[in-house]
């Protein structure tokens, strides 16, 4: 199922139809509302998400959706081009962006991308259990303090995508009132411990220097 949260109704429906054509299921929303918690009981596949909505800035949004369900795919759709507007995105979790005016076939293409792209599972041997907040790597659910497991969710989004501490301190900060880039470090620091004791961890945790951490998977 594909959720396209669009207010402009016609190119709601002309992508609708376009996915539908595609033989996804598709629920058009035309606002932000009730769509927090229709996430809660019943999560989309994937989220095509327009960044101008009534009452709500679709990065907000966005945010909301990543902390309720870190893993679903999110593909923005901006009017914007700017780098910064793209960058915004990317850093309020978004997986994809796509500029209007697209064409309903190239959004269809980006979708199957972000699909084919598959679950995180496969590249690490990670399983995000959001609702739960459960990680478990190779079927082992490691013990994790809400902030760690915070942490190791955002990172997981896109492994090898390296995210800047700023990234990592938004996204714990629910958890964590008192944070600082040290503290960043030493939530690392703890993960990496709990992940070592993993036999034969598929991902591991590496520095980028000059910016902040990714998940790495090793080979
Ligand atoms: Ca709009």
């Amino acid at each position: 199922m594909i959720w396209v949260v669009e207010d402009e109704k016609k190119i709601g429906e002309v992508i609708r139809q376009y996915l539908i054509d595609a033989n996804y299921e598709c629920r058009l929303f035309t606002s932000a509302d009730g769509l927090l918690r229709q996430l809660e009981i019943d999560p989309p596949g994937l989220i095509v998400l327009d960044r101008k909505l009534p009452g709500i800035d679709g990065i907000d949004l966005c945010r909301h959706i990543r902390r309720l369900r870190s893993q679903i795919p999110i593909i923005m759709v901006t009017a914007r081009v700017e780098e910064q507007d793209r960058l915004d995105g990317l850093q309020a979790g978004a997986d994809d962006y796509i500029c209007k005016p697209f064409s309903p076939r190239e959004l269809v293409a980006r979708v199957a991308t972000v699909l084919r792209r598959g679950p995180l599972q496969k590249q690490t041997a990670l399983h995000i259990d959001a609702a739960n907040r459960v990680a478990k790597v190779r079927e082992q659910a490691l013990d994790l303090t809400p902030a760690e497991f915070s942490l190791l969710a955002t990172l997981a989004r896109s492994p090898g995508r390296p995210y800047s501490r700023d990234q990592l301190l938004s996204a714990i900060q629910s958890e964590d009132r008192d944070v600082s880039d040290r503290a960043i470090d030493s939530h690392v620091k703890n993960l990496r411990r709990k992940l070592s004791a993993v036999k034969q961890p598929p991902f591991k945790i590496a520095a980028v220097y000059g910016l902040g951490y990714c998940l790495k998977a090793i080979d």
